[in-house]
């Protein structure tokens, strides 16, 4: 089914948004940390701990790479599902764009998989790990493209019919605003 996929770029807290799934920038081990990830913890509730540390124990004893992307339930927040991934930190070499282009596609495709029509992404790396907002945004503009392009069009499978990207600050949300251009409705 050809899915038409409206992209949002607004400012807020992610752990406010009341969208099927929100996105974490989480780190490797799954067990919390500070920034977003610490923000959702907070808002989830101590049942997102015990499942990421159930993770930890079965499929992902090493703890998530970069890249890639995994999902457990919400928690007492408004979303019913946390999908975490791992961007690339700048601070250790990890300067590669396709590995952040990997956390927005492969977030997606968990969100497929577990039925999210909606799904709120926060400004993954641009925090501790340090990449700069414009890369951010450009890397997830020019995936939102490709998504757009080709996304759901050969699938039979769920569709994600929205896409929030929700920044924290002003000038991230102008980075993102000058990214999308008019990929986003006015
Ligand atoms: P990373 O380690 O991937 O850089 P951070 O959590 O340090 O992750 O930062 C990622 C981005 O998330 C930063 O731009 C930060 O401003 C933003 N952020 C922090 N708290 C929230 C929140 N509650 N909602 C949305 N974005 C947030």
């Amino acid at each position: 089914m050809m899915g038409f996929m409206r992209i949002e770029i607004v400012l807020g807290d992610i752990t406010m948004q009341r969208v099927d799934a929100i996105v974490n920038a989480a780190n490797s081990t799954l067990l919390g940390g500070g920034g977003v990830d610490g923000a959702i913890h907070r808002a989830a509730g101590p049942s997102l701990l015990a499942e990421c540390r159930r993770l930890r124990q079965s499929t992902l004893p090493d703890g998530l790479p970069v890249g890639h992307a995994v999902a457990t339930r919400g928690g007492n927040l408004p979303a019913r599902w946390v999908i975490h991934t791992v961007g690339p930190n700048i601070h250790w070499g990890q300067t590669d764009p396709a590995l952040l282009a990997s956390c927005f596609t492969e977030s997606l495709r968990v969100a497929r998989e577990v039925g999210a029509r909606s799904v709120a992404f926060p400004a993954i790396s641009a925090g501790v790990y340090g990449w700069a907002a414009e890369r951010v945004a450009e890397v997830a503009a020019g995936v939102m493209r490709d998504q757009v392009a080709t996304g759901d069009a050969a699938d039979a499978g769920p569709t994600v019919d929205l896409v929030r990207f929700v920044l924290f600050n002003e000038p991230l949300l102008s980075a993102f605003r000058d990214a999308f251009g008019d990929l986003v409705a006015a």
